[in-house]
């Protein structure tokens, strides 16, 4: 029996994808979407940014010193966050970045319009060669700010973690995962809606490539 190829291999090369105009692009839609929010979702030129499995890498953190506790308990929250979505995706963590499609850092994010938040999700498509075969990936960077109560913290990371699983838009209803605003309870589950649209993303074709780049160093 053959071995199973390792669930995360390491990046040997990489290259931003070439192609052009924005990322994020309000889909053609050529079936009726009516599960969940799935009609709200955006898509990328290439294509849905979904994957079969996931490979994360969680910014480390220290266990000693005047911070520890504070670090150990963002590390918790952001831990229980990836838990609820391996329950729906198969998600591996890894602690070589280059593993990574997603990368989860602690810090907050830099101002957007003059606005604060605690949390955000930015996509990037790359050309990537992991074991001699290129292929186009989503690379996503989850910023999730360290300055909140800890059941903030994890439903902040649901929700941008959503977004990097390829759930690039927001439901209109509070109580789910991906509501557009957050209401007064933080939402820690995962929704039937939030659970029906993205079941519905994961049937829809994934990211394709154009041009095979060529494998010549
Ligand atoms: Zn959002």
């Amino acid at each position: 029996m053959e071995l199973p190829p390792p669930a995360c291999p390491l990046a040997s090369e990489v290259r931003p994808w070439s192609g052009q105009g924005p990322l994020l692009i309000e889909p053609v839609l050529t079936t009726a979407s009516s599960a969940g929010y799935s009609s709200r979702l955006k898509t990328t030129p290439a294509g849905w940014p979904h994957r079969k499995q996931w490979c994360v890498w969680v910014e480390p953190v220290t266990t000693q010193g005047p911070g520890a506790i504070w670090q150990q308990r963002w590390h918790q929250a952001v831990q229980a966050a990836l838990g609820t979505w391996q329950d729906q995706l198969p998600i591996h963590l890894v602690t070589e970045p280059l593993r990574a499609h997603v990368l989860v850092e602690r810090r907050r994010p830099p101002l957007l319009n003059n606005r604060a938040s605690n949390g955000r999700a930015l996509l990037q498509l790359r050309e990537v060669r992991r074991d001699q075969r290129w292929s186009l990936e989503p690379l996503v960077t989850v910023l999730i700010s360290p300055g909140q109560a800890q059941t903030a913290i994890q439903a902040t990371s649901l929700h941008e973690l959503g977004h990097a699983f390829g759930l690039w838009g927001h439901s209109d209803h509070a109580g789910d995962a991906l509501a557009v605003k957050a209401g007064a309870v933080p939402v820690l589950e995962l929704s039937p809606r939030d659970q029906a649209t993205l079941k519905w993303l994961q049937e829809q074709p994934g990211l394709t490539q154009a041009d095979q780049p060529s494998t010549q160093p």
